[in-house]
């Protein structure tokens, strides 16, 4: 829905732009005069050739702005992950020729496709009012930006390449296409499931609405795969009655309890299919936990293609990307046969099918959704293109929606505070309150300004996100100037860190060399006041005064403090039983800081109640015909309202894949 809207909006902007370009044409002319007068210089760098200095024509007749210079020119915008530069060439007709991307630091096989989709687009139709790609909005517009500078420092006109629009050659056409079975999404579940569908012999569909495979197991770190061959070669064996009795009461028995068993018991075979299958996962002993570590992140991608191209392609199917489903096919008993679904060109596709899988993994980037099924939104930590779509079209084909609708996937939290700081500061600096949310020694209060934790569960990802959840839609984490002098002098060491931050790699990977314990952090009172300015914390002299600045209770968060350094004073913390090693004293002097923390979101967890053969069920806990759904749509039923499964995400995902597109396909064949 957010990015329908943000398309909804490029698209007004692009009509307001075309009829803003007819008035401008006139102005233009008389402006292009004067400044052709003036100076004829446009002030860029690196130009090729000089242009001259006429009123010229292009070839499509248009007039040509006399300031113009073809050449070749470079800008840079932010991206999502950093800074995109690119070097763009202009023709002698104003056309841009080239558009070279001379550094990005953005996702791999999410980013870096959209940087060359977007390229094309802008070169194809010589326009700027291109369409964000799919789950990649920010990493889209910063190269529109990019080459919009371009277009300003060359003299082009403006007006006519935001006038010009994004050639859409299938719009009005629709093709018409046939399978036995229908996969909707090609992440980890979509993917297993078109591929163990395939083997069973059926034909089938995979669509996917991004131009890349493999969704969020392209940033995921581990999956867990019970009693896989590899696990028990090494000795570490779970006791699978056990896990699951344990699981069941750990979601207060509000779980499908053959679902669970099913996942413990069958998941160390995907372990086994996905390494025939070239995807190898390393086994890792995790401190008792077994754990599987999925592929280099640069390989994955091609892993699944390969595995698609095997199994699908091989056996007649197709995978089609770029391509988003928007409504399912039903016939007049209610069955599911069918996808429409919508291609980046425009074209319509109406693909008739037996069995339609849905692996659309769910709406975490749908704000709303998440918010009324939540409570509050978070950050979203996931994927931009997952706004529901999958779930609402299967709802509509009487899908039922969970009791416990609105579980999430937190994981950790982060400061709100770093986006801003990384344009003011270097990418250590700017990390500093990012670092405080992930350690233990720091006191946390809730909007209130109530303690509401022992702070060590901040070194426990999962833990650190809900108890912060519970407490409200943010908390606060309390720094004192002792704190702060501490950190400027002798860096995380002078808080008595435990362990670096328990941050994912991608999070320090730009400033790997100062990420140490030792490393004074230079500036900090600087990054704090600046953190402050932005509206991103808050500070006050006395304790009272940031209670005040905050919009906390002065009695909640003075009472709060006092009992807390009592617990640092003493050693034993009354109320939630802190370890003595992590009770920092804070001193009594200000100022005192604020930093704002947020739960990360790395996806909403179930929509779809399905049976152990992944059978969407409707109101009345019956199959809807033809309709499938694995993956985080069907996850729900492993977890009551949130998710704490280390790796489950991940091999369950694959297993919930593999197992559905098997149930789905064997249908299809007996039909
Ligand atoms: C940053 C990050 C780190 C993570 N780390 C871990 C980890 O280490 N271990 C772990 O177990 N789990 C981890 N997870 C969770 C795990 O990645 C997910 O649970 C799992 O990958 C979900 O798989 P899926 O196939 O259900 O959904 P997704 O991977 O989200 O795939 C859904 C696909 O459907 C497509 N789609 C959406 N709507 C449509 C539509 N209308 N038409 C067509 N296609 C559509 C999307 O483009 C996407 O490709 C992490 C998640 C994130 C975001």
């Amino acid at each position: 829905m957010r990015q329908q809207a943000e398309h909804h909006k490029v698209n007004q902007q692009t009509a307001s732009h075309r009829k803003a370009g007819r008035k401008i044409t006139i102005l233009s002319l008389c402006l292009i005069l004067m400044l052709s007068i003036l100076s004829g210089c446009s002030g860029n760098t690196d130009q090729s050739k000089e242009p001259e200095q006429t009123n010229q024509k292009q070839e499509s007749g248009t007039e040509m702005t006399s300031n113009f210079k073809p050449g070749t020119y470079t800008a840079e915008a932010d991206g999502k992950d950093g800074k995109i530069q690119v070097e763009v060439t202009f023709d002698e007709a104003e056309n841009i020729t080239d558009i070279r991307i001379v550094s990005q630091t953005e996702t791999a096989g999410i980013g870096d496709t959209a940087i060359e989709r977007v390229k094309e687009q802008i070169i194809a139709g010589q326009t700027l009012a291109v369409d964000a790609v799919s789950g990649a909005t920010e990493t889209s517009s910063a190269l529109v930006a990019a080459v919009e500078d371009t277009v300003k420092q060359a003299g082009a006109s403006l007006e006519a390449f935001k006038g010009r629009a994004v050639q859409k050659a299938g719009i009005g056409q629709v093709e018409q296409l046939t399978a036995d079975v229908v996969v909707v999404g090609a992440g980890a579940s979509g993917v297993s499931a078109a591929v163990s569908a395939a083997d069973q012999g059926a034909k089938v569909i995979l669509i996917e609405k991004t131009a890349t495979i493999g969704g969020a197991s392209n940033l995921s770190w581990a999956g867990k795969f019970y009693n896989s061959s590899a696990a028990v070669e090494s000795g570490l064996k779970v006791e699978v009655e056990r896990e699951i009795a344990d699981w069941i009461i750990n979601n207060h028995w509000r779980v499908d309890a053959a679902a669970i068993r099913q996942y413990v018991t069958k998941s160390g075979e995907t372990y086994d299919w996905l390494a025939e299958k070239g995807y190898k996962t390393a086994f890792l002993n995790f401190a008792g936990e077994q754990l599987h570590v999925l592929p280099p992140y640069e390989t994955r991608q091609e892993a699944l293609r390969a595995m698609l191209a095997e199994s699908v392609e091989r056996q007649g199917g197709q995978v089609i990307t770029e391509t988003t489903a928007k409504k399912l096919m039903t016939n007049d008993k209610g069955e599911v046969t069918g996808v429409i679904a919508e291609q980046a060109d425009g074209t319509t596709l109406e693909i008739s099918a037996k069995s339609v899988v849905m692996a659309t993994g769910g709406y975490a980037a749908n704000k709303e959704m998440v918010k009324e099924s939540f409570g509050f939104e978070g950050v979203n930590g996931g994927l931009g293109q997952n706004i529901g779509e999958g779930l609402q079209m299967a709802w509509e084909a009487g899908a039922k929606v969970p009791d416990n609708f609105g579980g999430q996937m937190l994981h950790q939290t982060l400061a709100r505070a770093t986006d801003k700081l990384k344009s003011q500061y270097s990418p250590f600096e700017a990390s500093y309150p990012l670092m405080l949310t992930y350690l233990p020694n720091f006191m946390n209060v809730g909007p209130s300004g109530a303690r509401f934790r022992d702070e060590a569960s901040t070194l426990t990802a999962v833990a650190a996100a809900n108890t912060s959840a519970f407490n409200g839609a943010y908390h606060l984490v309390i720094v004192s100037k002792l704190q702060l002098d501490a950190l400027m002098e002798q860096g995380m060491n002078g808080v008595n860190a435990p362990k670096l931050p328990g941050m994912p790699p991608e999070f320090y990977a730009s400033f790997q060399d100062q990420f140490t314990l030792d490393n004074p952090w230079k500036n900090a009172d600087k990054v704090f006041d600046a953190m402050v300015k932005n509206g991103d914390g808050y500070k006050g002299n006395t304790i009272g005064e940031l209670a005040q600045n905050a919009g906390m209770d002065q009695g909640v968060l003075t009472d709060a403090f006092t009992k807390y350094q009592e617990a640092t004073r003493t050693g034993v913390d009354t109320e939630f039983g802190k370890d003595k090693a992590y009770l920092q004293p804070m001193g009594d002097q200000g100022p005192y800081y604020a930093i704002i923390a947020e739960i990360n979101n790395l996806g909403s967890v179930g929509g779809l109640l399905v049976n152990t053969k992944f059978e969407v069920l409707n109101d009345k806990r019956v199959p809807v015909k033809g309709l499938y759904a694995v993956g985080l749509e069907s996850e729900g039923v492993l977890f009551n309202d949130t998710y704490v499964g280390n790796g489950v995400g991940i091999g369950y995902s694959f297993t919930s894949g593999r197992l559905g597109g098997e149930s789905a396909a064997n249908s299809a064949l007996a039909k």
